[in-house]
């Protein structure tokens, strides 16, 4: 090969595989993709098909049970399958085995009268048996690449085991760590939740469902779910339109640009009326505005749930979500029992009913559940796909790129293989815990627990020693209510002070205490919301007699949300936040303690100082008196008497083993017209002593408008490798798109003036450049 033929191909090897991994770079060259691709054929199939359906057959494809609780084997003698085989289901959710849901189909294929298959759901929401970090925690790898391929390995397990149909991902930013559902999302930045968004569903989805380990995604909860007054679950949300537009909607629309089949309506209302009914929301905005083509789905008795709200009686909420444009409705049975009255009455026409049918069966034929309705129930698939070592050894380095680093005082971390090490707290020996919140389809009794991984990682090396040191809890109904299904925390029936004692003295021959502390898996998740956000009373006690010691104590932390960590952040020397990293969490949580790798997860939600700053952001705005830099309290200033407006750790905030330095962003003009990009060059050296991973991370702040602006936005992030040493010259692109908002009117565009560019390691640490947009 002459040195010019192999530098072309260097070049081109270089734009493949470095241009493509970049997340700013992919982002670049995306257009929106319709959830239902025109397709005569399809359209003509489905035509013929809804010919022959009665009007009770069509209102039956609108209805999605729950599955009740069928034992293979039984699925034909319940309620459910007396229904399915008269065509009054469409959908069935959450069962878990492709057996039964081989037989399940059966029914609807060979019993119904027109033999229309039905389509299974489940919350596949981070991972199915192998099991990923809950989302928060996969959020803050900030590793579009690692998470897209997250979902494709959760998509293939999934469909082999008979599921085509995932409720996610979920893509509602929050603000409020006092929300239990924080775990289940991005946090707070809609930049970074559309990225998420989008790789989602690709990851689900694939480029369309030819290939049948792809499932079919659903965005969920449409919309504005994550801004529930005071963090209460199922709470009222209301907020201005700019608000929604600007601070809130964009991973949904990102998610429909990508392609997702399905949205999901959410609880809560939106402008005073139930998002399930809002037809302001699914219509006008989703549909018309977005042009999403896919079908609605009620989130769980959301249907029936309007009736509490005051917006009537079943039949007239039912007949308002049709008319807004809900198209399933889970497990009221509204549409089931109340359309063929309201069509009678006018209150709903045929033509509603049609059109939400219609959008079903395009779902099941995209699917290809028409051309084979067991495209999904391969049992060979089911035995031989299935948390299988490669997709465990992916889970496993996807959940160490979700830790993140918080402190590391005199470089504890990481810990020497030598010694004795003691590994105490009460999360340290629940393996019915690692894999989090949302795991339906997880198989605990497969996984490890932190003890057993860190033990085999240890080997001959290092001692380890083990004790509980406290419960979950002084209360232990409060335990009951943290540790539902199934993931119980095996609590100790003893007297606090003998648990303690007995760590106490574990503690005592070991070189280094590690601390397995926090809350447990449903401390967070669907109806877990807490105004106290501290670590229980209990095991900070637990803390502070390890302190006393005198030993280095490291803390492991367990959290599915931001948490005030003020006493722990001044008097732990070293805090490594682990989320609930999923099944294979005991084995990375021991590859980053060991130093085998280094952690490179960046916070996505920030960590306040007490639970009083809730909400508490990175993007908010300046008010007209805000607090001087640097200052703490002036009177007549936007600030708090008691406490600092700074969050304890900023969004984008982790660290590494290793150093990073940063140089100060250049860019390549000072003005640009709209048709302009401008470029943005970073030097960033690792000046440290380990090779690492590093979030470089780009916000503008525009810094005059029509209405006020954020003091920042992240716009661009890159997440680069250096090995020790090494320098980089990061180079960001920024174009017009990137500087636009919606303004009162709600037209998202930019507006010419002077706007600032900060680059950094996370939203606080940063250094600025300034530069303007000409008209
Ligand atoms: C949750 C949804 C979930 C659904 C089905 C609801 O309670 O809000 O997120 O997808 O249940 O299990």
């Amino acid at each position: 090969m002459n040195k010019k033929t192999y530098l072309t191909i260097l070049s081109l090897w270089i734009a493949v595989n470095i241009f493509a991994q970049s997340p700013a770079a992919s982002n670049a060259s995306f257009t929106p993709k319709k959830a239902v691709a025109p397709d005569p054929k399809m359209d003509a199939f489905i035509s013929s098909l809804m010919k022959k359906m009665t009007l009770e057959e069509k209102i039956g494809q609108l209805n999605l049970p729950s599955s009740g609780d069928f034992t293979t084997g039984t699925a034909s003698s319940t309620g459910i399958a007396q229904k399915i085989q008269a065509g009054s289901v469409g959908g069935l959710f959450n069962i878990k085995s492709v057996q039964k849901i081989r037989e399940v189909q059966k029914l609807a294929v060979e019993k119904s009268r027109l033999k229309i298959p039905m389509i299974f759901g489940m919350d596949v929401i981070h991972g199915y048996e192998t099991v990923f970090p809950i989302p928060l925690g996969l959020s803050c790898s900030w590793d579009m690449r690692a998470i897209e391929r997250s979902a494709r390995i959760a998509a293939a397990e999934a469909s082999a085991d008979g599921i085509c149909w995932t409720f996610s991902p979920m893509v509602d930013i929050s603000r409020d760590p006092r929300w239990g559902r924080v775990s289940e999302g991005s946090g707070e930045d809609p930049f970074l939740g559309s990225q998420i968004a989008r790789a989602m569903v690709k990851g689900y989805q694939g480029e369309n469902y030819s290939q049948s380990n792809r499932i079919m995604a659903c965005v969920k909860h449409y919309a504005l779910y994550g801004a529930v007054e005071a963090g209460r679950e199922y709470n009222t949300v209301d907020m201005s339109r700019l608000r929604m537009f600007n601070e809130y909607m964009a991973p949904y629309k990102a998610a429909a640009d990508a392609g997702a089949g399905s949205f999901m309506a959410s609880f809560n209302e939106v402008d005073g009326i139930p998002a399930t009914g809002n037809k302001w929301l699914l219509t006008d905005v989703l549909q018309k505005q977005w042009g999403f083509n896919g079908f609605v789905v009620t989130d769980y008795t959301g249907m029936s749930e309007m009736i509490a709200h005051g917006m009537g009686n079943l039949q007239q909420v039912s007949a308002l979500a049709l008319k807004a444009g809900v198209d399933m409705d889970m497990v009221s049975e509204g549409f089931l029992t109340t359309l063929k009255k309201s069509l009678a009455e006018g209150k709903v026409t045929q033509q509603d009913i049609d059109n939400a049918c219609r959008k079903i069966l395009e779902a099941k034929y995209m699917l290809g559940l028409f051309a084979d309705p067991y495209r999904f129930c391969n049992v060979k698939r089911a035995q031989t796909e299935i948390y299988t070592e490669a997709n465990r050894k992916a889970a496993r380095e996807i959940a160490a790129k979700s830790f993140v680093l918080l402190k590391n005082q005199n470089n504890i971390l990481p810990l020497k293989k030598s010694g004795t090490i003691a590994l105490i707290g009460p999360l340290a020996d629940a393996k019915e815990n690692m894999s989090g919140t949302w795991s339906v389809a997880a198989d605990a009794t497969k996984y490890k627990s932190l003890i057993t991984a860190l033990k085999e990682a240890a080997g001959s090396k290092a001692k380890i020693v083990y004790a509980k040191g406290s419960n979950l809890d002084a209360d232990s109904a409060f335990e009951t209510r943290a540790t539902v299904f199934g993931k119980s925390l095996h609590r100790d029936p003893r007297p606090a002070d003998q648990i303690l004692q007995e760590a106490l003295k574990a503690a005592e021959k070991a070189d280094v205490i590690v601390a397995a502390v926090g809350e447990s898996a449903e401390m967070s998740g669907e109806s877990s919301s807490r105004t106290n956000i501290q670590i229980p009373q209990i095991q900070q006690d637990l803390l502070k007699a390890l302190l006393k010691t005198g030993k280095p104590v490291v803390l492991v932390l367990f959290t599915g949300r931001p948490l005030d960590l003020s006493w722990e952040s001044k008097n732990v020397p070293a805090i490594l936040n682990v989320w609930f990293g999923g099944s294979e969490a005991g084995d990375a949580i021991s590859d980053v303690l060991f130093g085998n790798v280094n952690p490179s997860g960046k916070l996505t939600a920030t960590f306040p100082q007490n639970v009083g700053q809730v909400p508490l952001f990175y993007n908010h705005k300046n008010t007209g008196r805000p607090l001087p830099e640097g200052e703490w309290f002036q009177k007549f200033r936007s600030n708090y008497l008691d406490v600092s407006n700074d969050p304890l750790y900023p969004f984008g905030f982790g660290l590494s083993y290793t150093s990073f330095t940063y140089g100060k962003p250049v860019l390549d003009k000072s003005q640009i017209r709209k048709t302009d990009q401008l470029h943005v060059n970073v030097k960033v050296t690792n000046t440290g002593n380990y090779d690492g991973e590093e979030v470089v991370q780009l916000y503008i702040q525009d810094l005059v408008g029509s209405i006020t602006r954020p003091v920042k936005e992240l716009k661009a992030f890159q997440k680069i490798f250096l090995k020790k040493g090494e320098s980089r010259n990061v180079q960001f692109t920024i174009t017009n798109n990137d500087l636009k908002f919606y303004n009162s009117e709600l037209k998202f565009d930019s507006e010419p003036g002077d706007f600032k560019v900060y680059t950094g390691a996370n939203s606080r640490d940063v250094q600025s450049a300034n530069f303007t947009l000409l008209p």
